[in-house]
């Protein structure tokens, strides 16, 4: 347990130079990010005159996330869908597609924003896209235990047939227990054979309605824009099915799709309200950060002063930019908020502090190793979707090498690559894989600091063979 001088400082309202000034008279010549242990902290509030009241993770955390909705509080509230398939099977043209298929004739402009996740509208029922194709994001949600997906559209290319991804999304939405819908695309081209890729499908036993199963199926051409309308009745129908509901007359609660900061306007973060309504004005936690709503941003560039379930929009007023996949969630007031990210900072440092002792630990093992057997290591950081690909990845990649170099993963683990990853990547000199993960904006911006690099990877034959590419020219330098 310790806390920086000026978290102290903000905590309790003081000014952190105060606190240094205090200090210095107990003989401790300190600055304002250094960090004191919970004993000199608890001394300096009750010399300021403060009660002292330590928090553990229940207390800070406790009511935050509310009860689940009551039925009776509910209404319908419009899906959240997903688009997974292999690479090149068309999962942007299509998001692409449905959006400007959507776009009222005659309205200027029609959509400018891309905030992350957009607003579609079928028969008056709004549907909610999330604009990033592909099981990165979807994971990275799912590993922080939010699920942000009701439904997932798989898309098969009918010249191609089920591919690698395509197996891997339908294991992912099987594993959130989110409902496929297939969407059968590029049926414009001559060499189609969607029937093909219905028996296909069916070897991984994804039934569809016209194999006798209860997988909706549509078959598209996100290039000429043929049957949308159908897929989006698929989806309604589906929705229909699932009963979505949330109380919108609640405080906000939702999910970070996407974060940056922005020059002009400061930390922007795309929130999806998951349940309750979000209004300017209230205080947000985000993950470790917080800020009051300064203002909304829908899909369409449009100021707003709320957004109910399921509607995405863009947040300005953050202190800091949080993390895609954190979840967000309304708090009563500034110091809640501070509480709470202040504490959730602390825990965050202190799991780094942890593995970056841990890692150096492992590394100078290493260099005795290296030493005593003359061979060089290289060492490698690697995230992934799943536990599984990180097992299949560790495995391979440490079989690779021969007497003069070996790889070697110093870390792995389940997500995103954060800034705490390429800390760790830093103190050991190591490259970092993402395996169907990405780096999120802050994680990107340290990595090029630093001068890190950053390698992203869908198929493990590609990794293991560009790793035994880069240890080759460890070998022969001259190459
Ligand atoms: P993604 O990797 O799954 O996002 O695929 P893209 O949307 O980038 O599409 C890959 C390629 O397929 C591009 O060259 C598209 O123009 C093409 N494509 C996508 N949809 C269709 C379609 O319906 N018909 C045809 N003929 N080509 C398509």
């Amino acid at each position: 347990e310790a806390i920086t001088i000026q978290e102290l400082a903000n905590r309790m309202a003081e000014r952190a130079v105060d606190v240094i000034k205090l200090l210095m008279k107990q003989g401790q010549m300190l600055k304002i990010n250094d960090v004191i242990d919970a004993d000199t902290a608890e001394l300096i509030a009750t010399e300021m005159g403060h009660t002292v009241k330590r928090v553990s993770e229940a207390d800070v955390e406790e009511g935050l996330y509310a009860e689940p909705d009551h039925d009776d509080d509910t209404t319908p509230r419009p899906p959240i869908v997903t688009v997974m398939g292999h690479v090149d099977h068309g999962k942007t043209s299509l998001l692409d597609a449905l959006r400007h298929a959507n776009v009222v004739s005659g309205e200027a402009g029609g959509i400018t924003q891309h905030i992350g996740a957009y607003q579609v509208e079928q028969n008056g029922q709004k549907i909610t896209f999330i604009d990033t194709p592909g099981h990165a994001a979807f994971t990275a949600m799912r590993a922080r235990g939010a699920k942000a997906t009701d439904i997932v559209i798989l898309v098969v290319a009918a010249d191609d047939g089920v591919m690698p991804q395509t197996i891997e999304a339908i294991s992912h939405a099987r594993a959130a227990g989110v409902p496929i819908i297939v969407a059968i695309n590029k049926m414009d081209k001559p060499s189609a054979n969607p029937d093909h890729v219905r028996t296909e499908l069916l070897r991984h036993e994804v039934v569809v309605e016209s194999m006798g199963g209860d997988t909706l199926e549509v078959e598209v051409s996100a290039l000429k824009g043929t049957n949308l309308d159908k897929l989006l009745e698929a989806i309604l129908l589906q929705s229909e099915v699932l009963e979505l509901k949330a109380n919108p007359d609640r405080s906000a609660e939702g999910i970070v799709i996407e974060a940056k900061l922005d020059k002009g306007r400061g930390p922007v973060a795309s929130v999806l309200v998951q349940r309750g309504t979000l209004k300017v004005g209230d205080i947000v936690v985000a993950g470790s950060e917080w800020g009051r709503v300064r203002a909304m941003l829908n899909d369409k560039g449009e100021q707003v002063q709320e957004a109910g379930p399921s509607t995405p929009v863009e947040v300005l007023g953050f202190q800091g930019t949080p993390d895609a996949g954190d979840r967000v969630a309304v708090v009563e007031n500034e110091a809640r908020g501070r509480e709470i990210t202040e504490y959730r900072q602390r825990v965050k440092r202190e799991t780094l502090h942890k593995s970056a002792a841990g890692s150096r630990g492992s590394l100078e093992q290493m260099m005795t190793k290296l030493q005593t057997a003359g061979r060089k290591e290289f060492p490698l950081l690697v995230k992934t979707d799943v536990q599984g690909s990180l097992e299949a990845i560790i495995g391979a990649l440490e079989k690779l090498g021969n007497d003069e170099v070996m790889a070697r993963v110093i870390h792995g683990g389940v997500g995103g690559i954060t800034e705490s990853d390429i800390t760790l990547a830093e103190a050991s000199e190591a490259a970092i894989i993402g395996f169907n993960v990405r780096a999120n904006a802050q994680a990107r911006s340290a990595a090029d600091r630093a001068g890190i690099e950053i390698r992203y990877y869908n198929i493990i034959y590609n990794l293991v063979d560009d790793v035994k590419a880069a240890m080759s020219g460890m070998l022969s330098p001259e190459r």
